[in-house]
């Protein structure tokens, strides 16, 4: 049976593309699949906590039902054990370059902006600076060799890690000692997920989910990226650019149920549609 999630941060309101995630998410569970909702709230002060309140009333007026596993701000240890056993291994390095640093020193830019270009790789660290901890992608992959995963709209696919290169999965900032891909791929783990659902955007990123499932003896899942719901000129929907939050259009009395009934039936508000051009989406 189908396990699948629906993983907001609580960094902002939820919106309509999000309402369609957790709809796509909700119905490829099925009905007797089982549909989990996981908090990600490792973003340090750019999460709040009264938010996780407004997104269970959200998904609620859209109808949907679900099983809440754990906040990912409880599961630190793991992500410290985790990414000392990849220490152990002599795959991470500490790296204090910062954002502008990068930016001018790198030549290719990636899935997700300018690659590192592994500067501090053979670099003795200076302990007087704060530094994240880098994946060592090409050591990585000399252990792994290829490795495959499977997306249910793209098909099968060669890992490519190298298109995101030397990701930071410890971060600078101590109160969220995990990155994203760190977290997310052990709680997917952990809590038994078989199908990550999840907008095209993070299709790029699921290379290193792969990477580092074989690195740490996970459960490989399959993965469904979903087209994103995007603004009439294309960009990707988003709250600054004026996408209305869930929470008003529920506290204004529209009904969620219809809405998540259209969204399913792929009837859009006024010019939004459907598109997988975004990132590095095949
Ligand atoms: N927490 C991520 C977000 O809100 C989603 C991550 C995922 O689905 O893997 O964009």
């Amino acid at each position: 049976m189908p396990v699948t999630r629906f993983a907001p941060s609580p960094n902002g309101p939820l919106h309509l593309g999000h309402a369609l995630s957790a709809v796509v998410s909700h119905d490829l569970a099925g009905p007797d699949g089982t549909f989990l909702l996981r908090i990600e709230d490792i973003d340090g002060d750019r999460s709040r906590a009264d938010l996780a309140t407004t997104f269970r009333a959200d998904l609620a007026w859209l109808g949907l039902r679900w099983r809440e596993v754990p906040a990912q701000s409880t599961r630190i240890a793991a992500y410290r054990a985790a990414a000392d056993r990849l220490r152990g291994l002599g795959l991470l390095y500490s790296c204090a370059c910062t954002r502008s640093e990068i930016a001018a020193s790198a030549t290719i830019i990636g899935a997700e902006g300018p690659v590192y270009p592994g500067t501090c790789r053979d670099r003795p660290p200076d302990p007087a600076l704060p530094a994240a901890w880098r994946l060592d992608v090409p050591a990585a992959l000399r252990i792994t060799g290829p490795l495959t995963w499977h997306d249910a709209l793209a098909g099968e696919q060669q890992a490519r890690p190298q298109l995101l290169g030397d990701v930071v999965l410890v971060r600078k900032d101590p109160s969220t000692p995990a990155s994203y891909h760190l977290a997310a791929t052990l709680d997917d783990a952990a809590d038994g997920v078989t199908l990550v659902t999840r907008g095209a955007d993070l299709f790029a990123a699921t290379h290193i989910h792969r990477l580092l499932q074989a690195l740490l003896d996970l459960p490989v899942p399959r993965w469904h990226h979903h087209a994103l719901l995007a603004e009439p000129d294309g960009r990707k929907l988003a709250k600054r650019r004026g996408s209305p939050a869930l929470a008003d259009l529920r506290l204004a009395g529209e009904d969620g149920r219809a809405l998540a009934r259209s969204l399913r039936d792929g009837r859009f508000p006024a010019g939004l549609h459907l598109t997988r051009s975004v990132g590095c989406y095949p």
